[in-house]
Parts: C-alpha cells; structure tokens; sequence
C-alpha cells in the first residue's frame, strides 16, 4: 500500500512538472490549419474546417508574391477578406478580392467607409466593427476580434474621374486576431510601431501564432519584433513579415530569431509561397 501511495505521489509531482513546463510547448499540432504566406503582409489561413481567411492582400503588384497568386482566382475559393489598414501594401487587392469571392471585407471603419464611399466595394459586403470588435461570420467558432496597432493608415488613389492622386481618410490601424475552431489563435499585427499594450494583447488573447512585422522603417524592426514576442506576447510560434519586399524594409529573419534568445517561442521562417500548418 505504501508502494501505491509513494508510485502516485511519483506521478502526481511526474503532472506537476508536466504542467509546469508546458507554457509554450503544449499545442499539438494538427495538421490542418495551413498559413501561406503571399510576401509584405498578406496571408491566407485554411482552417481546420477548411474555412479561408485572406488578411491584407496586396497580390498583383505585389514583387515578392509567386506569380500564381497574382491572379486573384488561384487563391480558390475566399470565405473571408480581412484588412489592417489603408496603404497599398495591405489594402491593393482587397476590395476586388472580395466583389471576386462575393464575401465581406472587414477593414478599419474610416477605410471601410472610403471604400463604399468611391465605389470600390458595395456597403452590404463591408459591414461595420471598431476595434475590440468580434464578428463571426464564418459562424460561431472562427472568431475575428478587431485589436489596436501603432501606425497610420492613409488611403491613397487615382481618382479614375480626374485621373488625379488623392490622399482619402483610411481611419486607424488594426491588429487581427483569429481564434479558430480548436482555440488555436492567430494574431496578425499589422503594421505597428511597439506599444505597451502588446503585453495586454499577450496576456488577454494569449495568441499561439503571431505574424510579425520585422523590416523596419515603417515598422517595428528584428531586433524590436523579437523584444515584443519574447518580453510581451509570448506566443508558441512566430512567422515573420513585412521585409524583404523593397530594400528599406531590410530588417533580417535571422536577426530577429538571435533576438528572441532562449526564448521558447517557435520561428518557422516562410519564403512567399510557402506554407506553415499548425
Ligand atoms: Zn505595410
């Protein structure tokens, strides 16, 4: 009996340590949830559902974006159009991928109201959040909630009327995070310079993935995304964006997994094209 007794005092403690250490390491992956990355800041998430979610896409200008992609169609078919903000980088291709699919685009309200307002995307697919925001509409269990970032979000166009360019009110930039069907969650920063709240973001949403910008000029650089990700959000995993497209966004995936450290955060370093799954 006391061998009973002390063999499960073994394994309670055995729990205990398990328990303890399993701050970062104890997703299990399953498989179906698939990131593409399209180069600059645009990604196409396929849930385990097979839900497709495509955030910022700036795809037929894009230079880094494979040449497939540059046409809209062989993305398949899009459930979803998410948008941090209004520069061309994020917003290119947004409205006409959502008129494409005949889906709802969600995009900071000032830019959403540009879009309606010029006639690039019908009201009815851009409907109305703000930031902290959750809407559903791939049903209840996908999840988008609107979070803050630390940009701007300028709208510039040629006015086909004039034939002029025109700088439109593209409202405040936002942050995106995605909560799956499993729990797994997703958070797409945007563009962003570091803020406080990063470490709210990380302790309220506890984000698995983060999609990081790392370039630098316009946004936080390696060595800034790696002191985010390590000292405040914490993720399990991390895939870096937003560098490499022109030579000023020269921030170095490299530089970014040195200054992460010992930390237990998970880097998958994609090229565009190239997929990670979870
Ligand atoms: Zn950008």
């Amino acid at each position: 009996m006391r061998h009973v007794a002390r063999l499960l005092c073994v394994s309670v403690i055995a729990l205990l340590a398990a328990c303890a250490t399993t701050t970062t390491s104890d997703y299990q992956p399953t498989g179906k949830i698939e990131v593409l990355w399209l180069g600059q800041a645009a990604f196409r998430i396929t849930t385990m559902t097979g839900k497709v979610i495509v955030i910022d896409p700036w795809l037929t200008t894009n230079p880094k974006t494979p040449a497939q992609y540059k046409d809209l169609k062989n993305l398949g078919k899009v459930d979803v159009v998410l948008v941090t903000h209004g520069h061309f980088d994020h917003s290119f291709n947004a409205a006409e991928l959502a008129k494409l699919n005949k889906v709802r685009l969600y995009a900071p309200p000032g830019l959403k109201d540009t879009l309606v307002a010029i006639g690039e995307i019908p009201a009815e697919l851009a409907p109305g959040m703000n930031k902290s925001g959750i809407v559903t509409p791939l049903g209840p269990e996908i999840k988008f909630n609107m979070v803050r970032a630390e940009h701007s979000s300028e709208f510039n166009w040629k006015n086909p009327a004039t034939g002029k360019a025109e700088n439109l009110p593209g409202g405040e930039p936002v942050g995106w995070i995605i909560e799956l069907e499993n729990g797994f969650k997703i958070y797409h920063m945007g563009d962003t310079g570091l803020f406080g709240d990063m470490r709210f973001i990380g302790e309220f949403y506890k984000p698995d993935l983060v999609l990081v910008p790392i370039g630098g000029n316009f946004t936080i650089n390696a060595q800034l995304g790696a002191y985010a990700v390590r000292e405040m959000i914490k993720p399990k995993f991390a895939i870096p964006m937003h560098y490499g497209t022109y030579p000023i966004l020269a921030g170095k995936p490299e530089d970014f997994v040195k200054g992460l450290g010992d930390a237990p955060t998970k880097v998958m370093v994609l090229q565009p094209g190239e997929k990670a799954t979870f």
